[in-house]
């Protein structure tokens, strides 16, 4: 059985082997936090265009406005202010953060270590060549990429598209995310169960994971426990990038999306993981479709989106796929799971100061949705590790939507 490292370079590499072209469409800057990038954005011009003071204070000639001296101030240059007159030998310029320095300058003296008695300046601080000046052309030049393709989109990222004026940006359309839940005992979150039955959290849980994700979902409900229903279902989700299916997968009499899905020419990749929650994890290929069979249990679907489904959006995206953000947190209590599987708890993290701790909360399984919702994050129990002291250094992961 794969360990869950080697699932996702499994999934990875399939990912990346499946030919694909990246749809692409053109958003408003302003529109496109997320997303993934589908063209370089270069530098229209010097960045910064002008020699620019970061303080407020005075342009001097740092030879000139030593410790003690005195020099009159000429003028004042405010941000945007066109600079056409030299720095005059023996004068400062009283500057403004972000306005472009005088030529003649080469360094900008703090105004909080200046006294001012009418136009004469003196400098409590002596200062060096280039201080509090940042030089045209030093951040980029015009013509340097200033964005990859391939980049997702983030809030710097953005600001720089905006800063050279990149207002539309040539953007992966997100890929489409069939979700389909199985089973007899589900009926729709609008529907009131009859008394054995349960509504259908896990299609609510898994589109907002694909939107989290980059993805676009597209919700096909439930398919009855029977092939000709799962067949149909699942048929209508071929027509998508990506088809994720809840329930089915395990060895249970009525757990048939393996074998509808191999009916229906599906070349699997893997069908089990050393994992708990999530073990029975089915990850395949149907045409052009990448699968997903996750069990159904609530949280083994949500553990097992978030290890091995969020790369394929990366990868269909042209994005380099996202590594696990794994942190490490000291243990508040000694821990006993049973050894061969590696464990994802949900668990609390929480930061004491400068340190950082985490607690595993109490949980009756993979079907403990509120357990999930207590905690924020998974703790990770190496498969080797039966026996964990509390104090002890282990692996968590976030949950990717609350921290
Ligand atoms: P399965 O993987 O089909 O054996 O289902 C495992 C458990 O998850 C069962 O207790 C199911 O009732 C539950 N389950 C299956 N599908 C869903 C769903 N869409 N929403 C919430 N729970 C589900
Ligand atoms: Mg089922």
């Amino acid at each position: 059985m794969l360990r869950y490292e080697e699932a996702r370079l499994v999934v990875i590499a399939q990912t990346r082997a499946l030919k694909h072209t990246t749809k692409v469409e053109k958003l408003a800057v302003a529109d496109a936090l997320g997303r993934v990038l589908a063209q370089e954005i270069r530098a229209d011009r010097e960045y910064p265009p002008f020699d620019r003071s970061t303080r407020d204070g005075y342009a001097v000639r740092s030879a000139e406005a030593t410790q003690g001296a005195t020099l009159r101030c000429a003028g004042e240059i405010k941000a945007g202010d066109r600079v056409s007159v030299p720095l005059v030998p023996g004068t400062c310029i009283q500057i403004m953060t972000g306005a472009a320095v005088p030529s003649g300058t080469n360094a900008v003296v703090m105004i909080e270590f200046t006294r001012r008695e009418g136009d004469a300046v003196s400098f409590e601080r002596g200062t060096r060549a280039g201080q509090n000046i940042v030089p045209r052309g030093s951040e980029a030049h015009a013509g340097d990429v200033a964005l990859q393709s391939g980049l997702r989109l983030g809030f710097a990222e953005l600001a720089i598209a905006a800063q050279v004026g990149a207002v539309e940006l040539l953007c992966a359309k997100k890929p489409r995310v069939a979700i389909l839940s199985t089973g007899d005992e589900v009926v729709p979150v609008t529907e009131k169960p009859g008394p054995f039955h349960i509504r259908n959290s896990n299609s609510i849980s898994l589109a907002a994971q694909v939107r989290l994700a980059g993805g676009e979902p597209v919700l096909l409900g439930n398919a009855q426990d029977r092939t000709g229903d799962l067949g149909a279902k699942i048929e209508q989700g071929l027509k998508e990038d990506m088809l994720v299916l809840s329930g089915g997968v395990s060895m249970g009499k009525y757990d048939l999306v393996e074998s509808v899905l191999q009916a229906m020419g599906a070349e699997f990749f893997f069908d089990a993981v050393a994992i708990r929650p999530g073990k029975p994890a089915v990850f395949g290929r149907c045409r052009d479709t990448f699968v997903f069979g996750l069990p159904g249990n609530p949280v083994s679907s949500m553990v097992t989106f978030q290890l091995f489904a969020v790369p394929v959006l990366d990868v269909l995206s042209g994005a380099p796929p996202r590594p696990l953000p794994l942190l490490e947190a000291t243990l508040t209590e000694a821990l006993n799971e049973k050894p061969g599987l590696t464990h994802f708890l949900p668990a609390r993290l929480e930061w004491q100061g400068s340190s950082v701790r985490v607690a595993p909360v109490c949980w009756q399984g993979s079907g403990d949705i509120a357990a999930l919702s207590r905690a924020n994050c998974f703790l990770v129990v190496p498969a080797d590790r039966q026996d964990i002291a509390a104090g002890e250094k282990v692996s968590v992961l976030p949950r990717a939507d609350v921290l």
